[in-house]
């Protein structure tokens, strides 16, 4: 992977505050119109889960325009693209691309021109913030001025999902320290970014069983498998088995909703189904649910005499906040925004395929406020009213190389500046 030229060496001391803030106004006052041209543009031609083609070549020109080189994702749809000085230490930030398929009601003169299609994720504001950071890390490159190399990863596919691991797999994290990302968040004004050490999303999980066994006339319960009473105390007991096999702070929760078996009241039918969802916050208890649940769905199948088949579907792990990368994220929101810059955020249910990189490295998500003053709450993500108060742009990008910063000062300062492996 090929970042901007190195030249001019790397800087030896740290930045101080002063000094960074009056760096990203001088370049932020030139640069915000344009960012919010570019995420208009972005917003008015939304595209799905690997089909990010327009996006991507957007994303790619601008990208070389400023001097750096892209490379695109096997698959054709995303890019990484790095950026920096010297061999040292290396941090991710990453940004999704795509849409979500839901039609835009906004009115508004940047309305998606695609129906059925809208950036209702707010995922073409995480896309230009990465972009604002990628000119700011060129212009600092090449006047020598950054600690390291920052890799920024434009991923696709976060809603299907799958994206992330598809970065993964084409060595899109290997040799990094650390990765960082925002989303968007409607119910935190803009100004202000949420942080949560631990958990902050969680993973959600699809469950399919299905029940056979021989059926037969209600009269004689005790010649067939009484598979409606088998499935019924399936359905029962799993969730209060599961409750009691599992540590109650990874918060794992199996919740039905849908249950099918039998037609007439007389008959005890020969299959039925039930379906659901697990979700949970905690990863060791996400890696132990499929095996744990055919357990104990063998043993209660077992009692009453019934075959069960569960057919797990996996969906994205938990994303758990390493603590020390959202103390990096604190240290610098403060540097860039003052104290009143941050603020809690509470978990979330809902799921985040970045949760797969913290799989593999320690890093952290933050939530980037996004509502207009006194607007808090009055939007909500993946609906068709969604929009954001686009001041949030130059937050983000002001938060995210304040942070890159800060993560590579610290790896410097840990002697960590030895490459980890090599970058794809
Ligand atoms: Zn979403
Ligand atoms: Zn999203």
């Amino acid at each position: 992977m090929r970042g901007s030229e190195l030249r001019g060496g790397e800087p030896t001391d740290e930045p101080g505050t002063g000094e960074l803030r009056a760096q990203l106004d001088s370049y932020l006052t030139g640069q915000e119109d344009r960012l919010i041209a570019f995420r208009r543009d972005i917003h008015m031609h939304p595209e799905l889960g690997y089909a990010e083609h327009r996006t991507t070549a957007r994303i790619a020109e601008e990208l070389t325009a400023a001097g750096l080189s892209p490379v695109p994702l096997p698959k054709g749809t995303g890019l990484i693209c790095e950026v920096g000085c010297g061999d040292g230490p290396v941090v991710a930030l990453r940004a999704d691309i795509d849409a979500l398929p839901l039609a835009d009601e906004k009115d508004v003169p940047y309305h998606s021109t695609v129906p059925g299609v809208a950036h209702a994720c707010g995922h073409d504001v995480h896309t230009t913030i990465m972009l604002g950071v990628a000119r700011f890390f060129a212009q600092q490159a090449e006047a020598g001025q950054v600690p390291g190399r920052v890799r920024l990863i434009f991923q696709p596919a976060e809603e299907n999902p799958g994206g992330a691991l598809d970065v993964m797999a084409a060595g899109g994290i290997a040799g990094v320290d650390r990765i960082f990302a925002l989303h968007c968040d409607p119910r935190v004004e803009v100004g202000q970014v949420g942080l949560r050490a631990g958990p902050i999303t969680a993973a959600c999980d699809k469950v399919n069983v299905r029940v056979t066994g021989p059926g037969g006339h209600t009269a004689r319960p005790h010649l067939t498998a009484d598979l409606v009473y088998a499935l019924a105390k399936i359905v029962t007991e799993l969730p209060a088995a599961l409750s009691r096999r599992v540590d109650p702070r990874s918060s794992l929760s199996l919740v039905w909703g849908q249950i099918a078996a039998g037609s007439v009241a007389n008959a005890i039918p020969d299959d039925g189904v039930a379906q659901g969802t697990v979700r949970c916050l905690d990863d060791e208890a996400w890696h132990s649910a499929p095996d744990l649940m055919k357990a104990l769905l063998d043993s209660v199948a077992t009692a009453y005499d019934v075959k069960a088949e569960l057919d797990y579907v996996r969906g994205v792990p938990p994303t758990v906040n390493e603590k020390t990368s959202v103390d990096m994220f604190r240290a610098a929101v403060v540097s860039v925004l003052g104290d009143d810059g941050v603020t809690g955020t509470p978990q979330s249910l809902g799921g985040e395929d970045f949760g797969w990189y913290l799989e593999s490295i320690p890093g952290a998500l933050a939530r980037l406020g996004v509502a207009a003053p006194g607007m808090a709450g009055a939007y909500d993500l993946h609906r068709g009213t969604f929009d954001v108060d686009e001041h949030c742009i130059a937050i983000g990008v002001r938060v995210m190389v304040a942070t890159a910063l800060t993560a590579l000062w610290e790896s410097r300062r840990a002697g960590a500046t030895e490459p980890v492996g090599e970058p794809a």
